[in-house]
């Protein structure tokens, strides 16, 4: 019998995490210090990408996309309904009309198929960006993508809030790591407490491309730029121009310091995700409960591990009656009133909808006890039929 919540997911802090911290409040900065350059060069270098730019928040990081590609109202972006709403909004914010491309029932990302059969029902350079999610930790075709945004013209922005450390084969044996940006052109990143890396708020911008990396940093700061080769004249040291409307979007200096002793930390907590979706998957094998697939070749980064089942919500209380608080991820974007509003209805995403009715995420936290997964096994197994 546990006795305690066990959460679907949770931040994990060290003693190391919390040093890390006061370090650096007692340092002489809290905001726009050093912690922040060390942390985009420690994550670009774990992601494997030219530049990464740390943000406020995961939101923002797309939000930073949507204007770094210049979003005007009206343009057309594809995403997925099966996602936080953010991934939608971001680009929504510029007055981006937002597309929903249903999901693949396997790996309930974005279909790619269907994708590509709306991209040939239109001409080409009717989609301004495509943004997959690499929803739950699973990494999603990049390759393909590529190739269909070379033949489309579109911007690829991966949602890759969920996939920090996961890494997919490409066709030629290579394995490409998720944020490197080889076959996207930017990808977003959130240190939300439930994700990967915990700053409390906090996000990443990837890219390898300059030119897109210098925009997606003006828009953070305002717009202000002191960088010479940019400015119109230079009146004396104190000059700084405002060259575009952008925004506060900066992460601070303590938790920057804290995403990076996090960090250190994200093999590890990947390789403990992936023991403990084994763990959920041998234990489930032969019952009613259905397993999330995933292809050869793949690293999954298991944020979630989401299961179907027949009777959700009987499940899901029941649940909640033992201590163990699993969640439904998502309710399909293009049901949300809001989506409504703008003429989505259910029925537009059959798939989605269906993912929807059955799906259920599993208590994953990389600090989860075995005696804690036992428990969540056992109660699974008695209540789903
Ligand atoms: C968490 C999340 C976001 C938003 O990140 P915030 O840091 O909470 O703003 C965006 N997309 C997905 C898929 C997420 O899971």
């Amino acid at each position: 019998m546990i006795d305690h919540p066990i959460p679907y997911g949770h931040q994990y802090i060290t003693d190391e995490d919390i040093a890390a911290v006061t370090e650096a409040l007692r340092s002489d900065y809290m905001t726009q210090g050093p912690r922040i350059a060390e942390f985009e060069k420690a994550f670009r270098t774990r992601v494997g990408s030219d530049y990464a730019c740390m943000v406020s928040n995961g939101t923002a990081a797309l939000h930073l996309c949507a204007l770094a590609l210049g979003i005007k109202p009206g343009d057309k972006v594809i995403t997925t309904p099966i996602t936080f709403v953010a991934s939608a909004n971001g680009f929504r914010y510029e007055g981006a009309e937002i597309v929903f491309c249903d999901i693949d029932p396997r790996t309930f990302l974005m279909d790619l198929d269907k994708l590509e059969e709306m991209l040939k029902a239109s001409p080409a350079g009717t989609y301004k960006a495509v943004v997959p999610v690499d929803f739950a930790g699973y990494p999603i075709d990049e390759e393909r993508l590529r190739r269909l945004a070379d033949r489309y013209g579109f911007a690829i922005v991966v949602d890759a809030c969920h996939a920090p450390g996961a890494s997919f084969t490409d066709s030629r044996g290579r394995v490409q790591k998720v944020g490197s940006c080889k076959y996207s052109d930017l990808a977003c990143f959130s240190f939300h407490p439930v994700k990967h890396i915990a700053t409390g708020e906090g996000g990443a911008v990837t890219t390898s491309n300059p030119r897109l990396y210098g925009r997606v940093s003006l828009f953070r700061t305002h717009g202000i730029t002191k960088d010479p080769s940019m400015l119109t004249k230079i009146d004396g040291g104190w000059y700084y121009e405002m060259q575009e409307l952008g925004y506060n979007y900066r992460i601070t200096d303590l938790q920057a310091a804290l995403g990076l002793s996090q960090l250190k930390r994200l093999d590890w907590s990947i390789a403990r995700r992936n023991e403990i979706a084994r763990r959920y998957d041998e234990a489930f094998s032969g019952s009613a409960v259905r397993t999330p697939w995933r292809a050869e070749g793949i690293v999954h980064a298991f944020h979630l591990y989401i299961i179907q089942v027949d009777n959700r919500k009987e499940l899901y209380d029941r649940l909640r009656e033992n201590n163990i608080f699993s969640q439904v991820l998502y309710i399909p974007a293009h049901t949300m009133p809001y989506y409504k509003r703008l003429g989505w209805k259910e029925g537009d995403c059959p798939v989605a909808e269906e993912y929807y009715r059955h799906c259920l995420a599993l208590p994953m936290v990389p600090s989860l006890t075995s005696e804690e997964q036992e428990w969540v096994i056992e109660k699974v197994l008695e209540f789903a039929r």
